[in-house]
């Protein structure tokens, strides 16, 4: 593989997948934040740490819990409030 690990060439070590939900997004030590992912195509869970918390991984998150559009924007500016306090 020639892409590092970021966000966008994330792929599931079992079956090469891009379509990782993420389960969970919590902070971690050293300024990065951890999060739980899981597989679409086969359901391998992973853990991965990334540095800054993007955008996509919050839209990931409220995908999953299948939100209205109200609760996603309130549930994404408090993420995003509390990540800022973080950083
Ligand atoms: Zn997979």
């Amino acid at each position: 593989m020639a892409e590092t690990p970021a966000e966008k060439g994330l792929a599931c070590p079992a079956c090469g997948c891009h379509h990782l939900l993420v389960l969970r997004t919590r902070p971690h030590t050293g300024g990065r934040v951890m999060r739980q992912r899981e597989c679409r195509n086969c359901g391998r869970r992973l853990i991965t740490y990334e540095s800054l918390p993007d955008r996509q991984g919050w839209h990931d998150l409220a995908d999953m819990a299948d939100l209205s559009e109200s609760q996603k924007k309130t549930i994404l500016s408090g993420l995003l409030q509390f990540f800022g306090r973080v950083f």
